[in-house]
C-alpha cells in the first residue's frame, strides 16, 4: 500500500511497518525501494549444511530423512536471549554467499537430500526467497522453523508450498510476547491455520529461566494445544542457553522435567533434551530411538545435534496396541544412518 509521502506499508507480518522511501522495516531486511517492498536478503545465504530432519526439531515427519538446511539473515522479533543474534540482527560483515533458489536446489540434489529446510534466521522475513526455493523443490520435501509472526494471507500461500513446519511459541502470555517484540494472538492463529492445512506441525517451547519457566504457563499452552489442535501434536521443550541480554544461568534439568510432566498431562509426545525417543503414548512401546551429542557448532545453539536415529518400528501406528502415532509420510529404512555433511 502506497501513500502520498511515498511511504509503503509492508503487510507480511503483524508489525505492518509503514516504510518511508529508501528506508527499511523493523526487520531490517525489507526496504521501500522506489515505492515497492524489496527483500534485500533474497538469495543471500549465511548457513548451508546437510542435516538430519531431527536437527530441525521435527521428529514426526519422515524421521531419519536428510535435509539441506538454509539460513539467511533478518528477523521480525527481538528476543533478549536470541540464540542466533548474528544472523538475526547483526549480519553486517559476516560471511555469506549469493546462492539462487536454483543453485540451492541443485546443491540438495547433488548431496542426495530428501528435503530442503529454512532455519537459523526467521524464514518469514525471507518470504520470497523461501517461496521461490520451495516452488522448485520437485520431489524433495520442504520444511521451516519459524516464529509464526506472519499475516494470514501470506501464510496461506506459504503453507501450500511447505510440507512440515515447527513453530516456536516463546511464551503463552500476552505481555511475554510484548517483551520479545511479538504478538501471541498472531502466533496462535498461525499454529491453528497450520494444523488445519496439509502441512505437518510441531511446536517448540524454548524455556528461559525467570521468563517462562513456571508450570502454569506450559500447562496453559498444553491444554490449549490439546483442545484447539490435538494431543498428538509434538511439543519440544528446550533449554535456552545464556546469550545476548540473558546472562543465565539456564533453567535446571529438574525444572525442565517438571515442565515435561505438566505438559504430558495433556499431550502424547513431549520431548526434552533428556527425552528424545518416541514411545507409544498408550502402551509405552519404543518406536524411534534418537541419540544426540551436546551442541558446540555454529548453526543453532538451542538445537541438539542428532547423530543417529534408529527407527525400531516402521509403522505409522503402534505395532502393539494400534495407537495412531501422528507420524507423517513415508518411513526411512536405513536405521542408524550417520548425519552431518557440511558442503
Ligand atoms: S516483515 Fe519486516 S518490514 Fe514487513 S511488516 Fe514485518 S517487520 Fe515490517
Amino acid at each position: 500500500m502506497k501513500d502520498e509521502s511515498h511511504s509503503t506499508t509492508c503487510n507480511l507480518c503483524p508489525h505492518a511497518c509503514i516504510i518511508p522511501s529508501g528506508q527499511f522495516g523493523r526487520c531490517g531486511v525489507r526496504e521501500n525501494f522506489r515505492g515497492n517492498i524489496r527483500s534485500t536478503n533474497h538469495a543471500m545465504v549465511t548457513a548451508l549444511l546437510c542435516d538430519a530432519i531431527e536437527n530441525r526439531i521435527i521428529f514426526h515427519y519422515r524421521p531419519g530423512s536428510k535435509v539441506l538446511s538454509v539460513g539467511s539473515f533478518g528477523c521480525n522479533m527481538n528476543c533478549f536471549y536470541c540464540q542466533n543474534y548474528t544472523q538475526a540482527h547483526s549480519w553486517n560483515g559476516i560471511p555469506m554467499k549469493n546462492l539462487s533458489p536454483e543453485e540451492i536446489i541443485n546443491h540438495a540434489i547433488v548431496a542426495k537430500m530428501d528435503g530442503i529446510a529454512f532455519s537459523v534466521n526467521e524464514p518469514v522475513v525471507c518470504y520470497e526467497f523461501v517461496m521461490d526455493t520451495f516452488s522448485g523443490a520437485g520431489s524433495m520435501f520442504t520444511a521451516l522453523n519459524t516464529n509464526g509472526m506472519i499475516m494470514p494471507e501470506p501464510l496461506s500461500k506459504l503453507l501450500k508450498k511447505t510440507d512440515a513446519m515447527n513453530v516456536d511459541i516463546k511464551s503463552f502470555k500476552k505481555n511475554g510476547y510484548q517483551r520479545l517484540g511479538g504478538n501471541l494472538e498472531t502466533v496462535k492463529e498461525t499454529i491453528i491455520s497450520t494444523w488445519e492445512s496439509q502441512t505437518h506441525l510441531e511446536i517448540t517451547f524454548p524455556v528461559v529461566r525467570g521468563f517462562n519457566d513456571k508450570r502454569d504457563e506450559i500447562g496453559d499452552l498444553s491444554r490449549w494445544m490439546a483442545k484447539k489442535l490435538s494431543p498428538s501434536v509434538p511439543l519440544h521443550i528446550f533449554t535456552v542457553k545464556p546469550a545476548l541480554k540473558f546472562s543465565g544461568p539456564a533453567v535446571s534439568s529438574e525444572i525442565i522435567e517438571a515442565l515435561r510432566k505438566e505438559a504430558k498431562k495433556y499431550l502424547d509426545f513431549v520431548y526434552t533434551e533428556k527425552n528424545q525417543d518416541t514411545h507409544c503414548p498408550e502402551c509405552g512401546t519404543m518406536i524411534i530411538s534418537r541419540k544426540s551429542t551436546p551442541k558446540s557448532g555454529d548453526f543453532s545453539q538451542h538445537c541438539p545435534f542428532f547423530n543417529s536415529v534408529d527407527i525400531i518400528h516402521h509403522d505409522p501406528s503402534c505395532p502393539e496396541c494400534g495407537k495412531d502415532l501422528n507420524i507423517a509420510n513415508q518411513w526411512f529404512t536405513n536405521s542408524n544412518r550417520q548425519f552431518r555433511l557440511t558442503i
